[in-house]
């Protein structure tokens, strides 16, 4: 089964709703200026909660083929909880993804494999696929070798899903976020290999053969082609390259690039 790659850009708390409009226009056009076939990779951008309006009335308005995704959302569905975001709300404002246990959100909000579960458990109740995203520090990597954090990671998130969840993983190998110390390609297959042999034994062998694994952690036009090389990544999520336009399109035309 061919799996449609992915491209994801996670804007993290950079642009706001009217920056976003001129990014997302502009991205529109480099990439129709550049001729890109809309259907070979799809392109996801996930902005800040405070602009995911003005973007999804702008995808529809311009009929841009971008997906919308938010970066975090509520394990509960309402009530008192004051600041979160309920899943049926994301749904609402059509947003097909949502990034979930982003290395950010474990490291800095202090987010648990248990609540990551919880908000997977949240995202597919409201028909958004989840982004799981998993990864290893630098010393968690000397300690247990560099699978056995994202495994675990990815067990607890999947544990309980039905078969046929839809959901999207992202190992991102914590040393290599905004870094520029980028995993080779072969370090990335090792890891996403190990993760889809996980999917397989909690979800299924359809599972396994279906879910898309991106790669994150300093992808750039420039390095990207050499990860879609490799057989089981399926994509990129994207940080600090997708806030640049003509950055993040070639990234998305990786397809052009020498060798691929
Ligand atoms: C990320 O934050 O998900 C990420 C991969 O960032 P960067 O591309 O900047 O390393």
């Amino acid at each position: 089964m061919a799996r449609t790659p992915l491209i994801a850009g996670n804007w993290k708390m950079n642009l706001d709703h009217l920056q976003a409009v001129a990014f997302v226009q502009k991205l529109h056009w480099t990439l129709k200026d550049a001729k890109h076939e809309d259907g070979s990779v799809e392109v996801a951008v996930f902005p800040p909660f405070t602009d995911i309006r003005t973007v999804q009335t702008l995808l529809d308005a311009d009929k841009i083929p971008f997906a919308l995704g938010a970066q975090d959302l509520s394990a509960q569905d309402s009530g008192a909880y004051t600041g979160e975001v309920s899943g049926a709300f994301l749904s609402k404002l059509d947003c097909g993804y949502v990034i979930i246990g982003h290395s950010e959100r474990r490291q800095y909000h202090g987010e648990t494999d248990e609540v990551v579960a919880a908000k997977v458990q949240a995202a597919l109740r409201h028909g958004i696929v989840p982004v799981i995203c998993v990864g290893e520090t630098l010393e968690q990597r000397e300690e247990s070798g560099p699978t056995a954090v994202s495994v675990e990671q990815l067990r607890v998130a999947l544990a309980g899903l039905p078969a046929d969840a839809d959901v999207v993983i992202a190992y991102e190998p914590v040393w290599a976020i905004g870094t520029g110390q980028v995993a080779s390609p072969e370090q990335a297959e090792e890891v996403c290999g190990a993760l889809r042999a996980v999917i397989g034994e909690v979800l299924g062998a359809d599972a396994a053969e279906r879910t898309r694994i991106l790669y994150g952690g300093s992808v750039k036009a420039a390095n990207i082609a050499a990860f879609m090389r490799e057989p089981d990544v399926d994509g990129a999520l994207v940080g600090g390259a997708s806030l640049l336009v003509d950055e993040f399109a070639a990234i998305i035309r990786y397809q052009k690039h020498v060798g691929v």
